[in-house]
């Protein structure tokens, strides 16, 4: 059994106690990770408070150098990576492999951009630069659905503007973002970077912590409420990345079998555990049996399994929180609508959940109207366009949504109408490094990727000089 380390200072160091990372497959322990207490955790922001100066003070070539460093360290231990990932979290190997490889990506594409001064005015009177400087310590906290990804579209773009970090991972992924610190550690100067694990019980005290200046926050929409009221007495900035309840609306003109296909993918990749997954299907009345009749089709044939078995396309769900949660949903959504594929939790050690589609569902009706994090998908139909937009809007949550229909310029009028932070015409999930991302309503505050994403991580600062004459 590897021994993980928190990273403090520089340093790689035991946790003030043990806990046990259970293998969702399994539904048994298989690693144990430290776990930090209260006055690591002040350690860790003192360490980054003390290296933030210098490291503010590196050129942005320099800083740009290392995130370039940890990348390539990262794609050399790409398979113990992976592998962790999937033990730890329960995605397939192949999708494991996809989400390093993106999280390089990331890093790589952010190492690329640049905070040049915006020239807002220069004239005979005046000159006038806004500049974007750092703003201290970083808090990032992240969830379990892609522990990777989602820490490093924080990472870079904080350390890239010149802030340093502490990092919290979800207490049942704490594996490969440990396993990120040990790299860390050979390449940032102390301090600049540091992890702490926790069992759910740090996220408050590192948010409310008078020496950080900024929370950049994934999770679920009523953890990103404790964490807004938590900044507010500070007025810190804050990042908050939240639940979606996206709906994919399917239009007329349609193939019915290749955008099935899609959907169905959308819905059920990591096992439908993904912020922007397909949650809630649309469908004409005239395509309604043929469509759920080919999603029952696909979701039939899954092969659900442990995720380190390479013919897997379907992993466990997460924990065991989330896995009663979804057994529960799956009670309820069997009565009020009609199951035609999968339906029941798997008779076997580890929380597996096939993938399940649901028709003759209502709108009212849990699984259509909460995040059901999982993979299952309620399938409705609508007779008027207008109606099924308005259905679909009349959600707390504004994440991302998908139209899928053959006339582009219709398609893209009809997207134009969803009340989403991101509304994808003909695919849905497509996230980019370089494209900003940030949800409407209840899914979220701020944005992430993209330069609107580098500049969340920064101030603005508009220097106003008045020239002689
Ligand atoms: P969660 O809110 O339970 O936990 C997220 C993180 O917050 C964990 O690290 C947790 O330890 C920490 N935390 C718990 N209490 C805290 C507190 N009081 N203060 C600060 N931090 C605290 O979420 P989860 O169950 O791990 O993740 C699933 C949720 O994340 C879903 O709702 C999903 O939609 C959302 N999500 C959103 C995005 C996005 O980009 N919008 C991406 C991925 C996941």
């Amino acid at each position: 059994m590897k021994h993980f380390k928190l990273l403090i200072d520089g340093k790689l160091v035991d946790g003030a106690a043990e806990m046990a990372v259970v293998n969702p497959a399994t539904g048994e322990s298989f690693q144990t990770a430290p776990r930090a207490n209260e006055s690591q955790l002040n350690e860790a922001v003192a360490a980054a408070k003390s290296a933030y100066p210098a490291w503010a003070g590196c050129s942005a070539d320099a800083r740009a150098e290392k995130l370039r460093a940890l990348a390539v360290a990262i794609e050399a231990r790409l398979p113990e990576f992976s592998e962790t990932l999937t033990r730890e979290q329960g995605k397939p190997l192949a999708q494991a492999r996809v989400e390093m490889m993106t999280a390089v990506y990331s890093i790589k594409t952010f190492a690329s951009m640049a905070l040049s001064p915006r020239v807002l005015r220069e004239d005979e009177s005046s000159s006038i630069v806004e500049y974007r400087t750092p703003l201290g310590v970083v808090a990032a906290i992240t969830p379990w659905n892609f522990p990777v990804m989602l820490l490093v579209n924080k990472m870079a773009p904080a350390l890239l503007a010149g802030n340093t970090i502490v990092i919290k991972p979800a207490p049942t992924t704490p594996l490969t973002t440990l396993l990120l610190g040990e790299l860390c550690a050979d390449i940032f100067p102390a301090g600049v970077v540091n992890v702490i694990t926790d069992e759910n019980d740090l996220g408050a005290a590192l948010t409310a912590h008078p020496d950080v200046a900024k929370v950049s926050f994934t999770g679920s929409t009523a953890t990103g409420k404790k964490v807004l009221s938590s900044v507010s007495p500070s007025l810190k900035r804050v990042t908050l990345e939240l639940g979606g309840n996206d709906a994919a609306l399917i239009l007329d003109d349609v193939d019915v079998k290749s955008v099935a296909a899609k959907i169905y993918n959308a819905a059920t990749y990591n096992a439908g555990q993904i912020c922007v997954a397909v949650k809630r299907v649309y469908v004409p009345a005239a395509k309604y049996d043929e469509f759920c009749e080919e999603l029952a089709r696909l979701a039939s044939a899954a092969i659900v399994g442990d995720g380190v078995e390479e013919a897997t396309q379907i992993g466990p769900i997460q924990n065991r929180a989330q896995f009663e949660k979804v057994k529960q949903l799956l009670l309820e959504a069997g009565a009020s609508g009609k199951v035609i594929a999968g339906g029941q939790a798997l008779d076997r050690p580890g929380y597996f959940v096939p993938p399940t589609i649901i028709r003759d569902v209502l709108d009212s009706a849990s699984i259509v109207a909460e995040e059901q994090f999982s993979p299952i998908l309620p399938v409705l139909s609508y007779g008027d366009l207008d109606d099924a937009i308005a259905r679909i809007n009349n959600s707390v949550y504004g994440l991302a949504g998908s139209v899928w229909g053959d006339d582009l310029e219709r398609a893209q009028h009809v997207a134009q109408r969803i009340e989403s932070g991101t509304v994808w015409v003909n695919s849905h999930l497509g996230l980019d490094p370089l494209i900003p991302f940030r949800g409407a309503k209840q899914s979220g505050m701020g944005v992430e990727l993209g330069q609107e994403g580098l500049h969340e991580y920064t101030q603005a600062r508009v220097v106003n000089v008045t020239k002689a004459g």
